[in-house]
């Protein structure tokens, strides 16, 4: 994935084990699996039912943790988390899982999602006498928690919940518990499986898979459970609501080989390419798709399309990351360092390049710039999401809506500022139908906000925070 300079960036994976000997281990693996869900921070916190432990750090999960550290993981519970620094900024102390010791009850908590009112809660908590140490939504939660002053955890966990509004699935684990919650909307994945005895979940199910978990069933919108050396406990805390879970999710973030909602992530982008050249079909030689995120799309419209499907383009391994390059000369070096044309398949070819998604477009400037200096002699760009008009306030940074080339300009001339030869999106009917197969169920739907505008919470004035002003 071209994560870094296409401007879209997922903000976290989260991922908690109870009840095994090795808990930090396959806490460390889990996270290696969601390694693409943040590169920019991790930590594990474990417990051995007396203390918590923390190791934590900025960087890369291989950068942060050596073999050394996993004997002062001690436990047969833990707690991890990857992240991408966006809203609550970069900084060690952001770090997660945040830890709170205190003499009884220390918590550590992880969360995938953002907030709406975060700050009206920040500015009520500092009003009360609350001292803030990190700009992350996460401490508001575990003051919430600390404040209800309820003697059972569960309860106060409840009570913080009634509160928050947004997209949210997190895991707090103390020392003799694990409570796992997702947001009533259910915006964010989280799924739940087993690994022998213990328990296990995790943003996106390819951490089971890496670690020979099975997959039980998905945190339903609303509810909180808890995991403890009795078993596994589900209650509610909000009222079903339809379901929005995040479509980008499928689009773009997730790897192919998870499920979300029970659906495979591959199979979902092959139809939408398969739906896009039903909409958008245009007269070519060849199909190729932008590694690695829209190989699935390209042969989904391959195969409707009748037009084979090659690998026009290829993606250089091993090259250094580029988001630290912030000007836009050094972006477009980083698309070049990283993809090479394949002139053997493309040259007097007319292709279709097939995209997930368009952020600021510089990406596909450059990629059409690539094909046709290889020698295609036309480049056909078809997308397989609608056009991203619109920031997303739910944990994953889209940019400015400034910077977004969709809130700015009409298809027709972002086809031209991106030298295609023809440009067409999917459908937001489209996108729904290849990700949802009932459209009217409550239990299975998707957030499309980023493109339509329609927000699915409410979005308090605070939200728009000045990194998303325009
Ligand atoms: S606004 Fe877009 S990126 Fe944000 S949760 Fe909704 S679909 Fe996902």
């Amino acid at each position: 994935m071209l994560t870094e300079i296409k401007g879209l960036n997922e903000e976290c994976g989260v991922f908690a084990i109870w009840g095994h000997e090795k808990a930090a281990e396959m806490t460390y693996y889990g996270l290696h699996a969601m390694q693409h869900r943040g590169q920019e921070g991790a930590g594990i916190v474990t417990s051995d039912r007396e203390t918590l432990h923390l190791h934590k750090g900025n960087g890369l999960i291989n950068e942060v943790f050596q073999e050394g550290q996993f004997t002062r993981l001690k436990g047969s519970a833990a707690l991890g988390h990857v992240r991408y620094a966006t809203q609550g900024g970069g900084g060690y102390e952001n770090v997660q899982p945040l830890l709170f010791r205190s003499q009884k009850n220390s918590m550590a908590l992880a969360h995938n999602g953002n907030l709406v009112n975060a700050q009206a809660l920040k500015n009520q908590l500092e009003a009360q006498g609350s001292i803030l140490q990190t700009t992350s939504d996460t401490e508001v939660i575990a003051h919430l928690i600390k404040r209800s002053g309820n003697v059972q955890m569960e309860e106060s966990i409840k009570q913080a919940l009634g509160m928050i509004k947004g997209a949210y699935a997190f895991s707090i684990l103390t020392e003799d518990k694990l409570f796992v919650a997702l947001d009533p909307r259910g915006l964010r994945p989280l799924s739940i499986g087993r690994l022998g005895e213990a328990y296990v979940v995790a943003s996106e199910t390819c951490a089971f898979d890496l670690i020979g978990a099975t997959y039980i069933r998905e945190v339903k919108p609303g509810e909180l459970i808890t995991i403890d050396d009795t078993g596994l406990h589900s209650t509610s805390f909000a009222s079903p609501m339809q379901r929005t879970l995040c479509s980008m999710e499928y689009v773009y973030f997730s790897r192919p080989d998870s499920n979300l909602d029970g659906q495979n992530v591959h199979a979902s982008r092959k139809t939408m390419g398969k739906q896009l050249a039903k909409e958008s079909p245009v007269e070519a030689d060849v199909v190729t798709g932008v590694p690695d995120s829209s190989i699935s799309a390209a042969i989904g419209f391959s195969e409707a399309s009748s037009i084979p499907y090659e690998l026009g383009l290829i993606k250089n391994r091993y090259v250094g990351r580029t988001f630290i390059q912030p000007s836009q000369e050094l972006r477009e070096q980083g698309v070049k360092m990283k993809l090479s044309a394949v002139r053997g398949i493309v040259e007097g070819k007319r292709v279709v390049m097939v995209d997930d998604s368009i952020v600021r477009g510089t990406t596909s400037r450059r990629i059409v710039g690539l094909l046709k200096e290889a020698g295609a002699t036309e480049v056909h760009v078809r997308i397989a999401s609608p056009p991203i008009e619109n920031p997303c306030y739910y944990g994953i940074d889209t940019s400015t809506k400034g910077e977004l080339i969709a809130s700015n300009y009409s298809i027709d001339e972002i086809c031209e500022l991106i030298g295609a030869d023809s440009l067409s999106y999917l459908t937001t009917e489209g996108l729904e139908k290849s990700i949802v197969s009932d459209t009217n169920s409550m239990d299975h739907g998707i957030c499309q906000a980023c493109f339509t505008g329609n927000y699915p919470t409410e979005i308090y004035p605070d939200t728009i925070i000045p990194a998303y002003k325009d």
